[in-house]
């Protein structure tokens, strides 16, 4: 059993409704404690602290397309204004991302950080598993 609650949501598939996307260096999946639909949590599927600095050359080289898909599809299966792409490893010590969207529906006062402060309030676990179907899609047409 790992300390780690990243290394154990990969290992056990725990994330809400799975993998949203896999590959071999990373996994995307549904934030579980934050559902909003359409965000995702990138998470690098070997441990590694949450610095980009310390991802490998093909870690790195793998992360600029992986995002530009991920956020495309995102965008595209909520219809999204904006995707917010954010580090700030203060929570899990494993390298994990979140690719937030943000949706016209979201008034001006709860954008840019905001969002994820006020994240509770938008969070629906079954319009993101929705939304997490639609990802797939999405990343599936544009494989
Ligand atoms: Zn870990």
């Amino acid at each position: 059993m790992t300390a780690c609650s990243i290394c154990s949501m990969i290992a056990e598939r725990s994330a809400p409704g799975g993998f949203v996307y896999e590959d071999d260096l990373f996994v995307a999946t549904i934030p579980d404690k934050t559902p909003v639909p359409g965000w995702l949590i990138v998470s690098l599927k070997r441990h590694e602290l949450p610095l980009t600095s310390r991802l490998s050359d093909a870690e790195a080289a793998a992360l600029g397309p992986l995002l530009r898909r991920l956020v495309a599809a995102a965008a595209t299966a909520v219809n999204a204004e904006r995707v917010y792409n954010t580090l700030f490893g203060e929570g899990a010590a494993h390298w994990h991302m979140l690719v937030a969207t943000r949706t016209s529906e979201i008034p001006p006062q709860d954008r840019q950080v905001d969002l994820i402060r006020s994240a509770a309030r938008y969070s629906d676990l079954d319009r993101a598993l929705r939304a997490a179907d639609a990802i797939r899609a999405e990343l599936a047409d544009h494989a």
